[in-house]
């Protein structure tokens, strides 16, 4: 699997300005490249914990999710594991200072997994419009 720089920047933004409260959203996938990060309404605004907020999304079509720590300390909690082996394969987790090294991806099993970060280029979408 692999993701778009240009969406991993993006995760590392919206930690970034969201910090220190948490963010999430889910992750969409183009063949196997992670392209687009859709953020749950609310996160971005309240305190609630935004993994609950993860929790009760309808199971729409995603590859996983992505949420942000407020501190360095990347590894999942016990709500974070019973979310990922729910919603999908791969869950990101991003945590301060959110750099292109302070980030994780797990599997639905909670063992870290390799996401190779890519250049994309969104083609279709440019022609499109
Ligand atoms: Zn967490």
């Amino acid at each position: 699997m692999k993701i778009a720089s240009d969406a991993l920047k993006f995760i590392l933004e919206v930690s970034k300005s969201t910090a220190p409260r948490e963010f999430a959203g889910m992750l969409e996938a183009t063949d196997d490249v992670i392209t687009d990060v859709v953020i749950v309404p609310g996160t971005e605004s309240s305190e609630e914990n935004a993994v609950m907020q993860l929790f009760m999304l309808p199971n729409i079509h995603t590859v996983g999710t992505v949420h942000s720590h407020p501190t360095k300390d990347t590894t999942p909690s016990t709500d974070d594991l019973e979310l990922f082996d729910r919603k999908g394969q791969y869950h990101i987790i991003a945590g301060a200072p959110y750099d292109f090294s302070s980030w994780r991806c797990y599997n639905s099993k909670g063992e870290t997994v390799r996401l190779e970060v890519i250049d994309y280029e969104f083609k279709e979408e440019k022609e499109k419009w």
